[in-house]
């Protein structure tokens, strides 16, 4: 897996990380929050993702089995990133493609997860 270092936040810009990701291949899932949110993701290992303003400027939205915390920056309502672990524990980032700077979404490679169905 080779992995590209990426900046993206929210649109005002309160929020702002850095990660390092591979975009090879982005999730679309048709839950029920992210068929809302519109997001396409990349999943990243805790240690790839560095949070670079704004920790004080999400709000955490959960639900269900509120594994996954959904931030989304109080000022704007952009969902840059959110945050959960793998059922080993394995604390993960989800990425939202989107949020991403100079990345052209169109070209990648997008998966399509049954998220309402798993
Ligand atoms: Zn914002």
């Amino acid at each position: 897996m080779s992995t590209t270092n990426y900046s993206g936040g929210c649109h005002c810009g309160k929020v702002r990380y850095e990660a390092n990701a591979d975009l090879s291949s982005v999730m679309a899932c048709n839950c029920s929050i992210c068929a809302r949110k519109g997001a396409l993701m990349a999943f990243v290992p805790a240690s790839e993702f560095k949070l670079t303003a704004g920790e004080k400027a999400v709000t955490d939205y959960q639900f269900n089995k509120k594994k996954v915390h959904h931030l989304f920056c109080a000022t704007c309502g952009i969902h840059s990133y959110a945050t959960g672990s793998k059922p080993d524990g394995t604390a993960m980032y989800m990425l939202n493609v989107r949020c991403l700077d100079n990345v052209d979404v169109e070209s990648l490679k997008v998966t399509h997860h049954d998220g309402k169905h798993s």
